[in-house]
């Protein structure tokens, strides 16, 4: 099938080449068809054939001529310039190098087998060492001939010498002339053992581009932003990726690019975006009644924040429209997201309509509702808990309460989202701790009303402005970025393992005053058994410091049964023990305001965001709070970072912020599956501001154009249909 639709796509290429000058009409047809010059197999390029575009397929994932020519080079070597030997030093790590080669053998046995050679030149030898590919590199060598080298250099025994380097006969001739910056790619041992190094790909992709014109590449930028921002039309920017003319070319070339990937992206964003708000219904909130000004006046407990303020205008703004709302909610932990949630669910209820706050964990769930309950006393309001353990009877009053609207509130887990559960007039729902509220959840509401309910989510991992406007750019989002005042800081420090004792001696204090303490230890899950047998051995140390019965102790981990977990959990909760040892699986949400200790061991085992997130589980209280972060000598550099940095600050938007450019969006939870991060050249990190630039843009041409219709737009238009047309065929293959 791919062979045949290529052939044909190939003649109509090569006729469109013969026809040349032609009526407007033909030229339509032609542009189209040499488009798909790009989708050809890559075995097509000259020079590639069967076996090696095999190779590519398989080592690079290289199938067409556009994944050629949107495989990147990782540097430029400028081949007007030679290094001595005598230049290297400890210091340099990229070089090149020519010189004659004395001598090579094979030496060493199994997997220390390796070929070893050396060059001279004037100023010195250099030893290059191969441990893959050795037969074939032997026989390009020649003892006497002059080579050009380039690779990293490492020092072994005293001397330097480059391992795998990148090797060809030096000819001086190709020297002179004007700089030239030849592009080097990357490749796999493999590859470059039958002769596909990086430099070969260069070859191909010189020969690429070579063939294309600038039709082959059409512009999917409008030209007016291109001209304002000043970038590099499309075809010029791939040529100078790979083959500059000069550093600027190179640097104008990156930054079209790099811009492009941004732009598009936040195109897509902004059409789902704003497309959702055009056609989708959402339930009208009117009016601010009685429910709401009541609450407000003579029950809520204390003034409000002015980002509480702000998120509650937001709210109110979102949900007077017509449309349904979509909005991430972050505050960080303890910037009082409940009650946030509450004045939404009063407003929902001046309107008519039933809400549903949903939790992760069931303690979470009873907890809210416990909260809820009391802040709602004196309200005509009905609330209610509904959770997997809600016994028969209750959960049977409840289904029928909701279903006839005698029920406003109901509080639970996931199972509120069950089909079994209906509701009379669902308007709002809330999900708590939890900014992963998936498009396959989402849709579930739209079978709870005619109208989908409104939706805020509300999470306290703080994510950087970037990352969200990547990962979650299609909702609209909030920011809480203010405590409530009168917030006692938490202390955070930093002790060595050897110091254990006057660390328990600290705790033994604290707990003397009537306080709780947590002691925390990496997730069993991540190296199951090993983590396991830490946790026992840290509950047992424990235990030796703080013997029963003078002392209680809690333990939670991942491998008890729920309701186990939830019994002992409870047990801290109501103060019955005054120690919790615990993994990470009090991460989220759980409140106890007595705790004021959390002592974190191995703390060097966790990242950033989460250790942010353990330490929001004190300091909730209005007791003085201390987190204590226990490490081996033996923390690597980053952890050291990581544990500085949560000492010097307890703002989660900078700790999430230094996470993102320590870690790089990839491993940020919840942002891998997305696809929206999937940039080659752009980084969220390091081009923030061409971020802020496509963003802006592509909302400026959406708000305008929601149907991109303009001519203007036409370009775009094109490109993102054929986008979405290669996806669907990467998907049938
Ligand atoms: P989170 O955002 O972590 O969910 P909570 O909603 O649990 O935070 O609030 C944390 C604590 O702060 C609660 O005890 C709550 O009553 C209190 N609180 C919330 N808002 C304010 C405010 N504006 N002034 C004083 N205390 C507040
Ligand atoms: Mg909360």
């Amino acid at each position: 099938m791919w062979a045949k639709i290529n052939i044909v796509f190939g003649f109509l290429w090569l006729a469109s080449k013969e026809i040349g000058n032609c009526s407007r009409n033909h030229i339509i047809i032609i542009i189209s068809a040499v488009n798909t010059i790009l989708a050809s197999p890559i075995e097509y390029l000259k020079g590639v054939g069967p076996l090696r575009a095999d190779m590519l397929k398989k080592e690079l994932e290289l199938f067409t001529f556009n994944d050629l020519l949107q495989h990147y080079p990782i540097r430029h070597i400028d081949k007007t310039k030679v290094n001595k030997i005598s230049d290297i030093n400890f210091q340099t790590e990229y070089i090149q190098v020519a010189g004659r080669l004395l001598q090579f053998e094979v030496i060493g046995e199994k997997r220390a087998r390796r070929l070893v050679a050396q060059i001279r030149d004037a100023t010195g030898i250099l030893e290059l060492t191969w441990f893959q590919g050795i037969n074939w590199v032997q026989k390009s060598l020649y003892i006497g001939s002059d080579y050009l080298v380039f690779g990293k250099t490492t020092y072994f025994n005293g001397k330097p010498q480059m391992v795998h380097p990148e090797i060809e006969v030096f000819i001086p001739a190709k020297m002179g002339g004007a700089a030239f910056l030849e592009p080097v790619y990357p490749s796999t041992e493999k590859l470059k053992a039958r002769g596909l190094n990086g430099r070969q790909l260069a070859k191909f992709t010189y020969t690429l581009l070579q063939q294309l014109t600038p039709n082959d590449l059409p512009e999917n930028i409008p030209l007016s932003v291109l001209k304002e921002l000043k970038l590099l039309g499309r075809y010029e920017a791939i040529a100078g990726i790979h083959f500059p003319t000069s550093d600027l070319h190179f640097k104008k070339a990156m930054e079209r690019l790099k811009f492009e990937e941004f732009f598009i992206a936040q195109i897509r964003l902004q059409l789902v975006r704003l497309q959702r708000n055009t056609i989708s219904k959402g339930v009208v909130f009117e009016k601010v009644g009685s429910n709401f000004n009541d609450f407000y006046q003579h029950y809520l407990p204390f003034a409000l924040t002015g980002a509480q303020k702000r998120v509650i205008k937001e709210i109110r703004q979102d949900t007077a429209r017509g449309k349904q709302m979509n909005r991430l909610l972050q505050g960080d932990v303890g910037s009082g997201k409940t009650i946030v949630a509450l004045l939404s669910m009063l407003l929902a209820a001046d309107n008519g309509y039933q809400s549903a706050l949903m939790a992760p964990t069931e303690i979470l769930a009873q907890q809210h509702y416990q909260g809820l309950t009391s802040l709602l006393k004196e309200m005509p309001v009905e609330i209610a808990l509904l959770t997997g353990s809600t016994k028969t009877a209750e959960r049977r009053r409840i289904l029928k309460g909701l279903q006839e609207d005698t029920i406003h509130f109901v509080v639970g887990t996931h199972a509120i989202i069950e089909d079994k559960v209906q509701f009379k007039n669902l308007g709002l729902v809330i999900v708590d701790e939890q900014h992963r509220f998936g498009v396959a959840q989402r849709a579930r509401l739209w079978t709870k009303a005619v109208i989908p309910p409104h939706v805020l989510v509300m999470t306290a991992t703080p994510i950087p402005r970037t990352l969200a406007m990547t990962a979650y750019g299609d909702l609209e989002y909030s920011v809480m970025d203010e405590l409530p005042p009168g917030r006692i800081p938490i202390t955070t420090v930093h002790r060595n393992e050897m110091a254990r004792a006057s660390v328990m001696g600290f705790v033994k204090e604290e707990i003397a005053k009537g306080r709780q303490a947590y002691f925390i230890y990496p997730l069993i899950e991540e190296s199951e058994k090993l983590s396991y047998e830490d946790l026992m051995q840290g509950y047992e140390q424990v235990k030796s410091f703080f013997p029963e019965p003078n002392y209680r102790i809690s333990m939670v981990h991942g491998r008890q049964p729920t309701d186990l977990k939830e019994a002992n959990m409870q047990r801290f909760v109501k103060g019955d023990t005054q120690i919790m040892v615990s993994t990470t699986v009090i991460e989220v949400g759980v409140n106890v305001p007595n705790a004021s200790v959390m002592v974190i061991e191995s703390a060097e085992k966790f990242g950033l965001s989460q250790l942010h997130q353990l330490r929001g589980r004190v300091g909730r209280g209005s007791e003085k709070s201390f987190c204590i972060l226990l490490t081996g000598s033996k923390a690597s550099k980053e952890a050291k970072e990581r544990i500085n940095i949560m000492c010097a600050t307890n703002d989660g938007f900078k700790i999430a912020e230094k996470d993102l450019e320590m870690r790089g969006p990839g491993d940020i939870e919840g942002t891998r599956q997305s696809g929206a991060l999937n940039f080659k050249l752009a980084s969220i990190v390091n081009d923030k501001a061409l971020l802020e630039k496509a963003k802006e843009k592509a909302a400026q041409i959406v708000e305008q154009d929601l149907y991109l219709d303009s001519t203007e737009n036409a370009m775009l238009k094109n490109y993102l249909s054929s986008q979405q047309l290669k996806h669907g065929w990467s998907k049938i293959s």
